[in-house]
């Protein structure tokens, strides 16, 4: 998928470009193709972006630490500020008290939108922070705790001594 030159979205219908894809993303790994659509309108002062996409990733258990297969969708949407000045928001000197407007999205007017970029950004954002095989995963089988139950292992050297003892 290709970055998008901004001013060039003015000619096209509607001011409007749809892209229908079935692609891998960089730094995504998935185990299918990401597919969907992804629209972007120039409105102005601002881009409208709206998007449907789904892929499989694989995740490992944080309980189990077994892998699976999880299935991520994003439907969302954004408007992204056209504003000269946004390139030179990379530099924004860290002492500054951040606020909300440096918060927002911003792109230069005759930048480029990069579809691939933001379509990474959304599928990321919706990977689950807590990543569970399924919701009563067990966790990992202690295999000791099954054949002794009731014993602590710390008191295993103990019970052999007794066993000497005896
Ligand atoms: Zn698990």
């Amino acid at each position: 998928m290709e970055a998008i030159h901004i001013p060039r979205l003015i000619h096209c219908p509607e001011h409007t470009q749809t892209i229908e894809f079935k692609t891998l993303l960089e730094n995504l790994k998935t185990l299918t193709p990401v597919q969907g659509w992804i629209k972007i309108t120039h409105q102005g002062n601002f881009l409208e972006v709206s998007a449907k996409a789904e892929t499989i990733v694989t995740l490992t258990c944080h309980r189990c630490l077994q892998q699976f297969n999880h299935r991520l969708a994003i439907e969302s949407s954004e408007m992204i500020w056209l504003d000269e000045t946004a390139d030179q928001l990379e530099e924004l000197p860290l002492d500054r008290d951040l606020s909300m407007d440096d918060l927002v999205e911003t792109l230069p007017p005759n930048g480029y939108f990069d579809p691939a970029a933001w379509l990474y950004e959304q599928l990321s954002l919706e990977i689950p922070q807590r990543q569970l095989c399924e919701q009563d995963c067990k966790g990992i089988e202690v295999v000791d705790e099954i054949k002794n139950p009731g014993i602590d292992s710390r008191w295993a050297a103990l019970q052999t001594l007794k066993g000497h003892l005896n």
